[in-house]
């Protein structure tokens, strides 16, 4: 069976859920070979990756890949694609991913999918696009298909293996190191999940009416274990802060529950969402676009409707 090189998003050494997801994912097209870059990568962490399917853990772990950020995965990956020859590189589809993939493409010359949201044995990728109106399956022709994949896509599912772990070296050019980490700051993380890897977002807009608006959002948020979103008109009214907008020029998210509070259903909202699993919506206006993406939908002022979820919901736990 041929390799399937998955490049591990991790964040000061934990793996991040996608990467699990990556791996259950390859498994479908072959053995998947995990790249780690950078310190951290523990005994544990390559038990964990062998135990959803990883045969063996690539550690790039050098000044350059620590010290300069995108340019040297980049090169790692293209000079994997050339000495591994895998049939599939796949990586998460967040900023980071989708520029080491860009640019991994462009080096090697492969085709490359973004926003996958499933993959076929055969390497044919689906991609919901137009608000998810619109499902696309294409394959790359060109070269081994490097594709992205989005978060909460892919179930991550356990298939034990004993993986191995290997240290590679590779030789990054001068031109990849042009941009150097200066510093370092470590966002205070909050209680709540991470928003592109929750099982549930519940995300408020300008209905909510002010930051503390959002009081209402945060308790069923909490309720549920959620991660809080927002769309844009909140967050550029600084009623939320910018980190949590969902869409197109925000954060992509794909849970399996998405809770819609006064927003109205803009495409560039919609574009950031539109794969989630189940999509509940409150909205005073029953005209509301976004009701055409709701599996479930309350018309209604939503400082009526949220805080009886919220107190429901709490009542059964
Ligand atoms: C290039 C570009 C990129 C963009 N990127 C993004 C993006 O990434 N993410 C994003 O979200 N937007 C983005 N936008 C903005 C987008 O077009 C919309 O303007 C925005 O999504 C609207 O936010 P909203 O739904 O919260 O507000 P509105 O469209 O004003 O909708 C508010 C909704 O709340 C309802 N409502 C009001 N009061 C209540 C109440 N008390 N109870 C219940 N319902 C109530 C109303 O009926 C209405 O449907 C982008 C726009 C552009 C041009």
């Amino acid at each position: 069976m041929s390799d399937v090189l998955v490049l591990a998003e991790h964040h000061n050494s934990e793996i991040k859920k996608i990467t699990l997801e990556l791996v259950t994912g390859a498994r479908a097209l072959g053995n998947p070979v995990v790249l780690w870059l950078g310190g951290g990568c523990t005994e544990d962490t390559v038990a964990t990756l062998g135990n959803y399917g990883a045969t063996k853990v690539l550690v790039a772990d050098s000044d350059a890949v620590n010290n300069h950020p995108v340019a040297p995965g980049a090169e790692i990956v293209a000079s994997l694609i050339d000495s591994l020859t895998p049939v599939a590189v796949l990586v998460a589809s967040t900023a980071d991913g989708k520029e080491v993939a860009a640019r991994a493409a462009i080096k090697s010359n492969c085709g490359i999918i973004t926003d996958a949201v499933e993959i076929a044995a055969d390497s044919t990728v689906t991609q919901s696009v137009f608000g998810g109106s619109t499902v696309v399956h294409s394959r790359v022709t060109k070269g081994t298909p490097i594709i992205t994949v989005r978060p909460n896509a892919i179930p991550a599912t356990p298939q034990p293996f004993a993986a191995v772990r290997e240290d590679i070296s590779v030789d990054i050019s001068a031109g990849a190191q042009r941009v150097t980490v200066k510093d370092r700051t470590v966002v205070a993380k909050g209680a709540r999940p991470e928003l592109t890897e929750a099982e549930v977002v519940v995300s408020g807009g300008r209905g909510v009416g002010g930051p503390e608006g959002f009081s209402v959002i945060e308790s069923l948020a909490d309720s549920l274990n959620a991660a809080v979103g927002a769309s844009r008109a909140a967050t550029d009214a600084g009623w939320y802060p910018h980190q949590f907008q969902v869409g197109q020029t925000g954060k992509t998210v794909s849970p399996q529950l998405y809770i819609a509070n006064g927003i109205s259903g803009a495409i560039q909202h919609r574009a950031g969402m539109q794969t989630s699993k189940v999509v509940v919506v409150v909205n005073k206006d029953p005209e509301a676009p976004i009701f055409e993406l709701a599996d479930y939908g309350v018309v209604g002022d939503l400082f009526t409707v949220v805080p009886q979820l919220s107190e429901e919901i709490t009542k059964r736990k």
